[in-house]
């Protein structure tokens, strides 16, 4: 028999009523929930009132840490001012024109409209709309086909998950959907064949990838997504050279490039985009996350006129372009991230991460000496580690082992809450997060791995 509601712990109340994202449901009972009460800096609390660095800014996103008065000020100002409002037939209003037009000043190659949304997912299953709409308007209805790359992680409704090549995102879902196709991960660590350089391995794959497309047939095959950084995947940092070689070849094929900015953007890997970081140019560009530092949801898609063109013709044909969410744009979350982008802009938050960055990539480059750790990698403010039973050889542990979500358990219980891909443990702190927290995020991180390290021995 259920006891009173209010006589009832948060903990008790949640294994009562809550289906957890991305959680052993069958475990979760006996698991019982982490509460977390408030956050402050960089630093979230649980209801006993102990503090964790949060390493993954949540879910990559709470750029500007926890406690920023100003977004919640801009909430609370837009509340009172229109609390809702919305694009669709004709209407606008202020706050959503202006967050699309700063961020086409923003965009790092010419785009042409912006498309607002409320998650990533969405921004990305638009995307995906948005290919098959102007392959039609343009009268070449087969070609529809979309690469994506094995560990990509684009979202999880039923199309984005398709393309998200993780198998936890598709095993028992009965996905993928028809029409997506799989290229290689560009880990080189994992991936490169023996004494292959990230240049030859680069050529390598965009061979494959050509490869693939004339196996195809170009004329079935419309667009490749692609993370500038993977970062469910395992925070992939892409070989010397990768970009430019895939680009050359979706160019020769006139297949579309979409870049899923949704970790990426706003200052995480050092440049505004991580499509500046790496020489990309996408002709549509999906931002969500830092976009409003995770206060709000919101994501984006940007658009070139080589899409928006065809679209809006097909739209006038048809008589409507019949897509659009309740929640795209949202006020609130559009008067969020314009403040968001404001801070960013009189905080030079670009400045702060080539501040800290190094710290962050020193530190875990520093690890490569612990026994358990076989690759550091990362750039700007994201990195991982990746833990190998053997580092001669790169032998990965037994995925029974799950070593990762050891570790990860580890650390949470010494104050640093991080996230395990497998065996890479990730970290993408706040970018507000100073040098003396990226010390201490990483003391934490190294007493979880000896612990870890003596265990395992
Ligand atoms: N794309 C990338 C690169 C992501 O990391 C995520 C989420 O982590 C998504 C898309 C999906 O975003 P959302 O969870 O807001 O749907």
């Amino acid at each position: 028999m259920q006891t009173h509601a209010s006589n009832r712990t948060i903990a008790e109340k949640d294994v009562d009523s809550v289906l957890h994202p991305y959680t052993n449901l069958k475990r979760h009972p006996e698991v019982g929930p982490l509460v977390i009460t408030r956050g402050q800096g960089v630093r979230v609390y649980d209801e006993a009132g102990r503090d964790y660095i949060e390493g993954l800014a949540g879910l990559w996103c709470t750029s500007l840490g926890w406690g920023e008065e100003r977004l919640v000020e801009a909430a609370a100002r837009q509340m009172r001012q229109l609390p809702f409002y919305h694009l669709f037939s004709h209407k606008t209003h202020d706050v959503g024109v202006e967050l699309c037009a700063r961020l086409l000043a923003m965009a790092p190659v010419p785009m042409s409209k912006v498309f607002l949304a409320g998650s990533g997912s969405e921004a990305n299953d638009t995307a995906i709309k948005l290919i098959h709409y102007r392959a039609n308007a343009l009268g070449t209805p087969d070609k529809k086909k979309i690469i994506a790359r094995e560990k990509a992680y684009h979202g999880v409704t039923v199309a984005t998950a398709s393309l998200t090549g993780l198998v936890n995102n598709q095993r028992s879902f009965d996905l993928p959907i028809p029409g997506v196709l799989r290229a290689a991960c560009p880990h080189h660590y994992r991936f490169a064949k023996d004494g292959e350089s990230e240049e030859d391995f680069s050529t390598r794959l965009a061979g494959e990838l050509e490869a693939m497309i004339l196996a195809e047939g170009p004329d079935t095959v419309a667009a490749f997504f692609a993370e500038p950084v993977m970062g469910a995947g395992g925070v992939i940092v892409p070989p010397a050279g990768y970009f430019p070689k895939i680009q050359a070849v979706l160019d020769r094929y006139d297949v579309l490039l979409v870049v899923d900015e949704v970790i990426c953007g706003f200052g995480r890997t050092g440049k505004m985009f991580g499509t500046e970081t790496f020489g990309i140019r996408p002709d549509m560009m999906t931002l969500a996350k830092g976009l409003s530092s995770g206060y709000a949801p919101i994501s984006a898609l940007m658009v070139n006129e080589r899409v928006y063109g065809p679209v809006a013709e097909e739209s006038g044909r048809i008589g409507v372009f019949g897509h659009g969410y309740t929640y795209g744009g949202h006020p609130v979350s559009a008067a969020v991230a314009l403040e968001t982008l404001n801070i960013y802009a009189e905080r030079d938050i670009l400045a702060q991460v080539a501040e800290v960055g190094p710290v962050l990539q020193d530190g875990l480059r520093a690890l490569r000496g612990h026994p358990l750790v076989g690759e550091a990698r990362g750039v700007g403010l994201i990195g991982a580690v990746e833990l190998v039973a053997d580092k001669a050889n790169r032998a990965p542990f037994p995925p029974e082992l799950a070593v990762g979500a050891r570790v990860v358990a580890k650390a949470q219980a010494k104050g640093v809450i991080l996230r395990a891909m497998g065996d890479a443990v990730a970290f993408a702190p706040p970018l507000v997060i100073s040098k003396a927290d990226i010390a201490e995020m990483l003391r934490r991180f190294g007493l979880a791995l000896d612990e870890a390290h003596g265990e395992l021995g």
